[in-house]
């Protein structure tokens, strides 16, 4: 693999990192109760490898098809200090079985059959895949995820929730979301804070889910999701480059 200069990643990353201690700060956490999620779809290995140097360790894709060419390719490449692969993208159930098999943790789980395929795959490789289930709880329409956006479907998604936790090849460890695309990342902030609430409201009625982690969070939003109690940001541009903001492009980039 060549090696490439990489000042842009290496003055992101540093930037990305000065923003994360500082929403941290504001809000009395810890920097190390947040993992940062470097979000590698569409960027080549060469990018890849150059983020590994200085010094990210999870990498997140977002189509199985695009993670299959990467993941065997790279996964020796740092088998010295592994990475982490995070599915961030909608699974298709036909994909099931290699996203088990390559990824270390799905955080698109958004419907209880799509987990019953992973928690068989799963088994079959003798593993235990760590999950997070993918909620919708802003209404939007193009949203994949367990639909949580009113009182009915928050009371639909948890009379799943028992099923899913007993699934014994996967491990349940929280909640993700996307919020809506929009110029003011404070519009993401209710967004964040429901999906928070909606965890809490679940460790109440089910005493197994404690569910530490909050996946959400991405470049134009991921200080409020900070703010408002993410664990896991998952942010591509800012690391990588590309356009910043912009409802189009950054849709174009999603759909890519
Ligand atoms: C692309 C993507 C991200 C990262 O988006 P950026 O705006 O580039 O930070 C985060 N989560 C999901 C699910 C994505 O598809």
């Amino acid at each position: 693999m060549s090696m490439v200069q990489s000042p842009d990643i290496v003055a992101n990353l540093h930037h990305v990192e000065e923003r994360i201690a500082a929403a941290c700060a504001r809000v009395g956490r810890e920097r190390r109760e947040v993992t940062l999620v470097a979000v590698s779809k569409t960027r080549s290995l060469e990018e890849m490898v150059a983020a590994y140097r200085v010094g990210v360790r999870h990498l997140g894709e977002n189509r199985i098809e695009e993670a299959e060419t990467k993941i065997p390719v790279l996964r020796p490449v740092f088998a010295g200090d592994p990475v982490t692969w995070h599915m961030i993208g909608h699974v298709q159930s036909r994909k099931a079985r290699p996203v088990a098999e390559l990824c270390d943790m799905v955080h698109s789980v958004d419907s209880l059959p799509l987990a019953m395929r992973l928690d068989r795959y799963a088994g079959e490789m003798g593993k235990r895949l760590p999950i997070l289930l993918e909620i919708n709880v802003s209404g939007e329409e193009s949203k994949y995820g367990f639909p949580a956006w009113d009182q009915d479907r928050c009371a639909s998604f948890r009379a799943q929730v028992g099923a899913l936790a007993k699934l014994a090849h996967l491990e349940v460890r929280g909640l993700m979301t996307m919020a809506p695309v929009a110029a003011d990342p404070e519009l993401a902030r209710h967004v964040f804070r429901r999906l928070r609430e909606l965890r809490d409201v679940l460790r109440q009625h089910a005493p197994f889910a404690t569910w530490p982690e909050l996946s959400m969070g991405m470049t134009d939003d991921y200080e409020v999701a900070i703010e408002e109690g993410a664990t896991i940001v998952r942010v591509g541009r800012a690391i990588f480059g590309g356009t910043l903001s912009g409802p189009s492009t950054y849709q174009e980039q999603l759909n890519r």
